[in-house]
């Protein structure tokens, strides 16, 4: 077994070692009962809890213009919560460039109505897409994942619209500076880029929620206003996520922001598609300005390849390159923890693998 090991999963996702090193201090075995064991109504959680809501506002820029607000059911719940409370009465738009756009329209279709603004299923979702602009004053909002995460396709900045913006930004929240402030409502779940799995963030403005008439039958768990009324402790919390999220916003700002965190960013993408991009052994498809720079699918030319390329991967050290059971071939995801040096690593080993198998 290789002595460095390189996490590339999807998510849940690499953790920074501080995060990791903080996570384990927290929950060592002492006299006192760790932060998993105490209440959240307590003062010492909400110590957690306060300094996690001021660092999301200042980090996000959404000042208070936005709730601040932290959930659980991951963006799948998202999918169903945003129709169910925004679209009873005017049609819901979509934006799809990928797997999840799509999930997130089916699910919208079958609690509201729901249209596709604009799709790019035909050309394989190579590239992001946008409205004409003609109808969209006529919907309840439009809704965009900012990065597929199995496709591997990203919007550079938001898309333009009249309606209300909706964003899935899972897999690119808090990778880069972005104009949350200009979105109604952002989501994302922790496990990528903001800790462990089990606590979802959305970025909700006052004005969308204030619009909402009653929605009857809807239940008190699925209403947003039950969450803002309760400052996101209608039920109890997943307390340990958000004190792992409370050690990303740290180590965040000890990178040197979002500034520095999307320079570090930008500059792995860059180096992984530039071999990608140099080699006819491997390939990517996405438009050059569609390309994620959180996860990058790549194919090899000889698919027949994939599972000796994955096992020799792991083999060296070089987890969770497999691709997504939807499209198959190989992904390489490189949220905020996974540093430069392991994408040097893969793409040695990629180097490598084409010089004994090309
Ligand atoms: N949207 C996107 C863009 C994702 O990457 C994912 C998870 N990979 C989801 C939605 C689903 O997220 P969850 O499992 O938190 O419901």
């Amino acid at each position: 077994m290789a002595d460095t090991v390189h996490n590339f999963s999807a998510g849940p996702a690499a953790l920074p070692a501080a995060v990791r090193a903080a996570l384990a201090d927290a929950l060592k075995v002492g006299p006192q009962p760790s932060i998993a064991e105490i209440s959240h109504r307590g003062a010492r959680f909400g110590e957690v809890a306060e300094e996690l809501i001021a660092r999301l506002r200042r980090l996000t820029g959404v000042g208070d213009s936005h709730h601040v607000l932290l959930l659980h059911g991951g963006a799948n719940l998202q999918f169903a919560q945003v129709p169910m409370n925004f679209a009873s009465d005017r049609v819901a738009g979509y934006l799809i460039t990928g797997h999840w756009g799509q999930k997130a329209f089916q699910e919208a279709a079958r609690l509201a109505e729901a249209r596709v603004v604009a799709s790019s299923e035909a050309s394989g979702f190579v590239d992001t897409v946008y409205s004409d602009g003609e109808s969209d004053h006529e919907l309840a909002y439009v809704h965009y994942t900012g990065n597929e995460t199995i496709h591997g396709v990203q919007y550079a900045r938001p898309p333009t619209s009249s309606a209300p913006l909706v964003a899935d930004l899972s897999s690119e929240f808090l990778s880069r500076p972005y104009p949350y402030q200009d979105l109604a409502l952002a989501y994302a779940g922790a496990q990528k880029n903001l800790g462990i799995a089990g606590l979802t963030v959305v970025l909700l403005r006052h004005d969308l929620i204030h619009g909402v008439g009653d929605r009857e039958g809807l239940p008190a768990f699925l209403d947003y206003r039950c969450w803002i009324d309760q400052d996101s402790m209608f039920n109890t919390p997943c307390t340990l996520a958000w004190y792992a999220a409370l050690e990303m916003l740290r180590w965040i700002d000890s990178e040197g922001g979002l500034e520095g965190i999307a320079a570090r960013n930008a500059g792995k993408a860059e180096h992984l598609y530039a071999h990608i991009d140099c080699s006819e052994f491997y390939r990517n498809p996405v438009a050059s300005h569609a390309r994620s720079i959180m996860n990058v699918p790549f194919w090899l030319a000889d698919e027949a390849l994939t599972p000796a390329f994955v096992q020799s991967a792991e083999a060296a050290g070089l987890l969770g390159l497999k691709g997504h059971r939807a499209v198959g071939g190989l992904r390489a995801s490189l949220y905020n923890a996974i540093t430069i040096d392991a994408v040097s690593a893969l793409v040695e080993f990629m180097k490598e693998f084409e010089r004994t198998h090309g």
